[in-house]
C-alpha cells in the first residue's frame, strides 16, 4: 500500500501515520522527521535545511524529492510506504509521479486530514508540552511565530494538491477534527473501501509480467489461440448487449446508471465524491449496485 497523508501542521498526520504503520506493516517516511536527523547530523543537506526549517520555510523541491528517491528505494518500503508531509508542492507531486511511473508503481490514496485552522496553534504547543514533559528536546519551529509561516506556506504551496490529487481521484479527504481513534479508523474504512488494504496492489508492470507468465505473448500466439481470443471478444461484447437490452426490456435503467445511483447513495454514507467515483469500478460499488438496483425493483413494483 502506498499512501500520502496531507494536511497542515498539527493535523495529526504524524500520529495517523504510526498507526497505519503498526496496521499495515508499512513504513512511514516523513521529511520533516529526515531532515531533522540530518540537521542532527551535521551533513551537508542538514546544514542547509537547518535555517530554513527554523524560519519556517520550505526546503529546496530538489532535496526533499532526492531523499525521498533513496528512501523509497530501500528494502523496507518493499511492501508499500506512508508519505508524511511530502509533497509540499505541486512540482514535488510532479516529480513523484514521475518516479513512481519511473519505478513502476502507483499510488494507493491521497488522505487529506481536514482541520480548523483555529484548533492548530493549540495543537501544536501541546505537542511542544509533550515534548517538554517527555525530556525531549522541542522542535525549534514549533512556535507560535514559525507555525503562522508553516501555515501560510500550506495554505499557499501545499493546498493546491488537494486539487491536484482530486483531479487524479485519488484525494479522500477525513474530518482531522474527530478523536485520534475515530479518525484512524475512518481512514482504515476508507482503505478497505478501495481495496488498499488488503494485499499489496499490483502495478501495471506487475500485472503485465502476471500475465505474460501465464498466457503466451500475444504476438507469439498460435492462429487457433487468436481466433479463441477474438471469439471470447465477441462473445463478451454480445453478452454486454444481451444484458443491456435485458434491462431495458424490463424497465430497468442501464447498470451505469444504476452504478452511479450507488456513488451518490456511498456519498451520502460520508464517503468524498472522488471515493465513490473510484469506488465504482470495485467490488463494494458492484454490490451497492445490485443492492440499489433491488430497491429500484422493488420500488416500481410498488408503484
Ligand atoms: P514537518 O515535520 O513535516 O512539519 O516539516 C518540518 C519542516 O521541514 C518544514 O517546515 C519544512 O521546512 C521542512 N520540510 C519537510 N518536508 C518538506 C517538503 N516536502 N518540502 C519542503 N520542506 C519540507
Amino acid at each position: 500500500m502506498r499512501l500520502i497523508l496531507l494536511g497542515p501542521p498539527g493535523s495529526g498526520k504524524g500520529t495517523q501515520a504510526q498507526r497505519l504503520v503498526q496496521r499495515y506493516g508499512i513504513v512511514q517516511l516523513s521529511t520533516g522527521e529526515m531532515l531533522r536527523a540530518a540537521v542532527a547530523a551535521q551533513t551537508p543537506i542538514g546544514l542547509e535545511a537547518k535555517h530554513i526549517m527554523e524560519a519556517g520555510h520550505l526546503v529546496p523541491d530538489e532535496i526533499v524529492v532526492g531523499i525521498i528517491s533513496d528512501r523509497i528505494d530501500e528494502p523496507d518500503a518493499v511492501n508499500g510506504f506512508i508519505l508524511d508531509g511530502f509533497p509540499r508542492t505541486v512540482r514535488q507531486a510532479e516529480e513523484l509521479d514521475e518516479l513512481l511511473k519511473q519505478k513502476r508503481m502507483t499510488l494507493d490514496a491521497v488522505v487529506e486530514l481536514k482541520v480548523n485552522e483555529s484548533a492548530l496553534l493549540a495543537r501544536v504547543e501541546n505537542r511542544a508540552a509533550e515534548s517538554r514533559a517527555r525530556g525531549e528536546e522541542v522542535r525549534a519551529d514549533d512556535t507560535p511565530e514559525v507555525l503562522t509561516r508553516r501555515l501560510a506556506n500550506y495554505r499557499g504551496q501545499t493546498e493546491p494538491l488537494i486539487h491536484y490529487y482530486a483531479d487524479q481521484r485519488k484525494l479522500m479527504t477525513v474530518d482531522g477534527m474527530m478523536p485520534i481513534e475515530e479518525v484512524t479508523g475512518e481512514i482504515q474504512r476508507i482503505l478497505s473501501a478501495i481495496g488498499a488494504a488488503g494485499a499489496k496492489k499490483e502495478t501495471k508492470g506487475e500485472r503485465k509480467a502476471a500475465r505474460a507468465k501465464s498466457a503466451p505473448a500475444k504476438k507469439h500466439r498460435t492462429g487457433a489461440a487468436k481466433t479463441a481470443g477474438k471469439a471470447t471478444g465477441r462473445a463478451a461484447k454480445k453478452k454486454a448487449g444481451a444484458k443491456r437490452a435485458k434491462s431495458a426490456a424490463k424497465g430497468r435503467p442501464p447498470a451505469k446508471k444504476v452504478a452511479k445511483k450507488a456513488a451518490k447513495s456511498a456519498r451520502k454514507a460520508g464517503l468524498t465524491a472522488s471515493l465513490a467515483a473510484r469506488s465504482g469500478t470495485g467490488k463494494s460499488a458492484r454490490k451497492s449496485a445490485k443492492k440499489a438496483a433491488k430497491k429500484a425493483t422493488k420500488k416500481r413494483a410498488k408503484a
